[in-house]
């Protein structure tokens, strides 16, 4: 296995893997991806998928992307390409290797024929409230259905017919003749096919009974003769009936490996509920940048290495837990600090006119995009008699650790010159609307010109030349750390954060921005990390936060 891709360095799978390789069961290994396409992916499909692509790509085998579309009512077009498009994105590629469960449907109905001719299988007339009653509990066992002594010609008879559209939906079941008092629930008799008179995205109105997933998953694994199988932990209980149907078809015999799903705090990550938060409005549409869904995460700023990297940093395991989403804003911090260039951008402007700068006057400086780099790129800054500032940049009456701009203070603009505030002019209301200022020339590059020293560095746009711009801040989706915690008879959207989206419409950004490319990280120096937005058009500009430049999580971990 190589060491590079650290996704993969060893774990439980790997050593299952590792075992298999050397005892024989197999001398390659294939993977599969296989979403439901009844939503658009996630953070958690994102640890899936690196890991079926990842550990594949470690031992030179292959991954298969095959959307499991075997319930026609939930599923949509729109789904499969999203799903495409975000498993690209992430940096993973199929080759020619893209399948549709709904493709196998011929063959899963021989095989369950040939399940019916062993005696494996037969047809149940129970309904679903009988089929419960019938199955027991936990704790006690489960009755034999009054139809499963049925002769198997009169099973393939049957079952024939239900394909043939003979019975209304719910009338019959395939089922799966194993044993009514197992311990596993699983292994009751379960049910194969249901009849169900639907169209289906892929096979249109060809077929009328359509295979459940225990029946269908395993043998869509079987005939792209996947080695491992790898599906979250709930899927354990699973496994039993998995084997039992390729073993009794005496098929190509994948292993299943279950691993821990994915948690966040302060997230939803069921398809269901994202697509409830869609529906009713909550967000603006799968891709809202405050979704956790690969596209939102996108259009958000992040980065497919960050997303990566917190897959690699959270690991593999076997036991499910919840990761605190502050590790998941290190990792993206650590990502887009290597790559954001940096820029100067304010975002709630105050105007400062420097009264001895002269007005015909414009200069630029050049500011390297990467100031702690040698070799850093460079683009030219203009700078004019009046700039913009941040308003939360000045106090008329600072308290005692405020060191930025104020009354007869002098600080430095960064990488320009030093300003000595020197008037402040207000409304009738007493608000500040702009300020006055006076410049040291012998300052230019934000130098001191005689060792006089300065504490505060502020940001600054030039008034002439700042490009306008909406921005959006975002906060979580969800107040709660566990969105589900709600009162009796509450529903989770009653955590939904009425503060997480804060829109700024008048920041000024420097000019050099209007060349922003639609997702590409930059740093608004002092303020936080932002991308212009896909919606973003020259003349109307957006921007969006991905993420501000304080880490709590790293503060955690110093202990402070
Ligand atoms: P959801 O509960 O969000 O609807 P799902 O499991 O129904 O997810 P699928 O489309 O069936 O969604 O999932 C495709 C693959 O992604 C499966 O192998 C599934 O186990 C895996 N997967 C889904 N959610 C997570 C998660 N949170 N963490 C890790 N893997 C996941
Ligand atoms: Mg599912």
């Amino acid at each position: 296995m190589s060491e590079e891709n650290s996704a993969t360095r060893s774990n439980f799978i790997t050593d299952i893997i590792d075992e298999h390789l050397e005892n024989g069961r197999f001398d390659h290994v294939h993977t599969r991806f296989p979403p439901e396409p009844n939503g658009y992916l996630h953070i958690g499909h994102a640890k899936s998928i690196c890991l079926n692509f990842g550990i594949a790509e470690a031992y030179g085998g292959k991954t298969n992307l095959r959307f499991d579309d075997t319930n026609p009512t939930k599923e949509e077009v729109e789904y499969v390409e999203s799903i495409q498009e975000d498993i690209r994105w992430l940096g993973f590629d199929w080759e020619d290797r893209l399948f549709f469960a709904s493709d196998y449907f011929d063959a899963f109905y021989e095989y369950a024929i040939q399940l019916i001719k062993q005696d494996a299988a037969y047809v149940c007339d129970l309904s679903a409230d009988e089929l419960r009653q019938y199955r027991g509990t936990l704790t006690e066992p489960g009755k034999n259905s009054p139809y499963r002594d049925r002769s198997v010609e009169e099973n393939l008879d049957l079952f024939e017919r239900m394909k043939n559209g003979e019975f209304p939906d719910g009338s019959k079941t395939l089922r799966a003749r194993i044993d009514m008092s197992s311990p596993n629930l699983n292994m009751r008799d379960p049910v194969l096919y249901r009849i169900l008179h639907a169209d289906h995205h892929n096979t249109g109105d060809k077929w009328c009974i359509y295979p459940m997933y225990d029946y269908a998953h395993g043998l869509s694994d079987s005939l792209e003769h996947i080695t491992h199988s790898i599906c979250t932990l709930e899927f354990e209980d699973h496994r039993p009936l998995y084997d039992w149907i390729l073993d009794q078809l005496d098929v190509f015999h994948p292993q299943q490996i279950e691993f821990a799903r994915l948690n966040l705090t302060h997230t939803v990550m069921s398809k269901r509920k994202l697509l409830q938060l869609v529906r009713e409005g909550f967000v603006s549409g799968w891709d809202d940048p405050r979704m956790p869904t690969l596209s939102g995460m996108r259009r958000r700023g992040y980065t497919p290495q960050a997303i990566r990297n917190f897959v690699d940093v959270v690991g593999v395991s076997k036991a499910n837990s919840i990761v605190d989403v502050e590790l998941l804003e290190h990792v993206l911090r650590d990502d887009l600090n290597e790559r954001a260039r940096r820029v100067m951008a304010v975002l709630e402007p105050l105007r400062v006119i420097i009264d001895n700068y002269p007005e015909e006057q414009e200069e630029a400086f050049e500011i390297p995009y990467f100031p702690y780099q040698d070799d850093s790129p460079i683009r030219q800054v203009p700078f004019s008699k009046e700039i913009f500032i941040e308003r939360t940049d000045f106090m008329e009456d600072p308290p005692k650790k405020f060191y930025r701009l104020a009354p007869g203070r002098e600080v430095r603009l960064m990488n320009a010159y030093y300003i000595t505030c020197t008037e402040v002019v207000k409304d009738d209301d007493g608000n500040v609307v702009e300020l006055h200022a006076e410049y040291d020339p012998e300052s230019r590059g934000g130098m001191s010109p005689d060792g006089r020293k300065v504490r505060g560095t502020l940001h600054w746009v030039s008034a002439r030349h700042a490009l306008s711009a909406e921005l959006r801040l975002y906060d979580y989706l969800f107040s709660k750390a566990d969105p589900y915690e709600v009162p009796e008879g509450g529903d989770f959207t009653d955590n939904v954060n009425p503060e997480s989206l804060q829109v700024l419409s008048d920041a000024k950004l420097e000019p050099s921005l209007k060349e922003a490319g639609v997702y590409e990280p930059f740093q608004f120096m002092r303020q936080g990390y932002f991308c212009a937005d896909a919606d973003s058009a020259p003349g109307a500009l957006i921007f969006n936060r991905t993420i501000s430049l304080v880490d709590t999580w790293a503060k955690m971990q110093r202990g402070n």
